[in-house]
């Protein structure tokens, strides 16, 4: 099926007399026969439903919808998106070992990495993804587990070169880690690009109403763990906790999320609610045809900036000026990115924040990716303690203002931003 198709029929398959939409399967626990029967689903001898903290039927349904949208073999919903990055780099390092991971990534991902995990005694170096191989060669070291990387980053708005890094992750015996967020499965699908494990933050566009925070983890099924059985014992060696079973041999192209459900997710316990993940299909519905709307209407405000002389400077992948336009146009359905657009307004800190307070159809909101057009000035908002220069250094100009684009008509939306203009004269 295309991904239009999984979006509205996929995941939750009635049978007869069974309800058309996904029941929310609000229990904590499932029922059985006899003694015997749990005691097999304990020991991973047989697949079921014991326990909601390792798997819900309402759950599942999602997970797979969006393993689907993302070509994967297998996902794994989490509490967040933060959660989301966490396993997936933490199913497969541990104490002592290393991550690569490009510096155009969320802000909170880059505290997980350069704060919490070096905090458990796993180091991130940070590299520069336009860098020349030989440089981002050099970040790789013997212990080094993983690379990480977004496909659009937030807030920045780098696309990343997928085939490029990917291929730098393999020659290294490593998977590549792609945070496919801002791009969603509908205009990029990384796995086709060499990405071997896609992270979300559900949050954003695939929920696109607001309403639940969320992440996901999606398996290709394609990195070979045995063939580098050395750096992953996690996976290719006995799990004692687990009667000494070996994920790779007992569950084959499986095996990663499968780790990630029975040890991470019975160890940490970041799970969604049933009701959440309901919410979060509702929106998976409607995201091949919110995504087009969100790109057009997104790259329509970026093109009536450009014209604005209050406007100091745009950054939006869909203007032949962003740095990584034809990378864009050539790695995106339809050239399709996302529907964030960033810019400065002339004048700095004071000019910007009058004009976010003058817009009224864009709200003031710690949020992007929504249906509904939404505003953040970083220096103001997320990034308030920095200093002017201190901002810089985080790569957050004092001026930047994150806009992102909603899916009202686009003509109410420029009109918004113009009339904003015109208060700041
Ligand atoms: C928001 C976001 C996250 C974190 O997700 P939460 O659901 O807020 O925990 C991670 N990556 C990207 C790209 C994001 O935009």
């Amino acid at each position: 099926m295309k991904p239009s198709t999984i979006c509205v029929q996929g995941g939750w398959q009635p049978g007869k007399g069974e309800p058309r939409q996904l029941p929310i399967y609000q229990s904590t626990t499932f029922k059985y026969e006899t003694s015997d029967q749990m005691a097999r689903l304990f020991d991973l001898k047989d697949a079921g439903f014991f326990y909601t903290r390792l798997q819900n039927p309402t759950n599942e349904s999602v997970a797979k919808k969006i393993a689907d949208l993302e070509g994967g073999v297998a996902a794994i919903l989490t509490s967040s998106g933060q959660a989301a990055s966490f396993f997936a780099v933490f199913n497969i390092c541990e104490a002592g070992d290393h991550v690569v991971s490009t510096s155009a990534i969320y802000g909170g991902t880059y505290n997980l990495f350069a704060v919490t995990l070096k905090k458990l005694g796993i180091e991130t170096t940070f590299v520069d993804q336009s860098a020349s191989e030989e440089e981002i060669q050099a970040a790789f070291r013997p212990n080094t587990k993983c690379v990480f990387g977004e496909t659009i980053s937030n807030p920045s708005l780098d696309v990343l070169d997928i085939a490029k890094m990917s291929a730098i992750a393999h020659k290294n015996g490593v998977p590549m880690i792609v945070d496919n967020t801002f791009a969603t499965p509908i205009n990029c699908r990384p796995f086709e690009h060499g990405a071997d494990i896609v992270t979300h933050s559900t949050t954003k566009y695939m929920d696109g109403h607001a309403t639940q925070v969320g992440g996901a983890v999606v398996d290709s099924g394609n990195f070979d763990w045995d063939a580098h059985a050395d750096k992953f014992p996690g996976l290719t060696t006995p799990d004692e906790s687990y009667h000494g079973l070996v994920y790779t041999q007992a569950f084959g192209k499986m095996a990663y999320i499968t780790k990630c459900t029975v040890q991470l997710m019975r160890d940490l316990g970041a799970i969604p609610s049933p009701f959440n993940c309901f919410l979060l299909n509702l929106g998976l519905e409607s995201l091949h045809v919110r995504m087009p709307r969100h790109c057009e209407n997104a790259q329509a405000v970026a093109e009536f900036l450009e014209t604005q002389e209050d406007v100091a400077w745009i950054n939006y992948p869909g203007l032949p000026s962003h740095p990584q336009h034809e990378l864009a146009m050539r790695q995106f359905d339809k050239g399709y990115s996302c529907g964030v657009v960033t810019f400065g307004i002339k004048g700095g800190r004071e000019r910007a924040i009058k004009f976010m307070d003058s817009l009224k159809l864009a709200a003031i909101v710690t949020h992007v990716a929504d249906a509904r057009t939404c505003v953040l000035h970083p220096a103001s908002h997320t990034h308030r303690q920095l200093t002017d220069e201190q901002l810089l250094e985080a790569g957050v100009k004092p001026d930047l203002i994150r806009f992102s684009v909603g899916i009202e008509d686009v003509e109410d939306i420029i009109d918004d931003l113009k009339q904003a203009f015109a208060a700041i004269k």
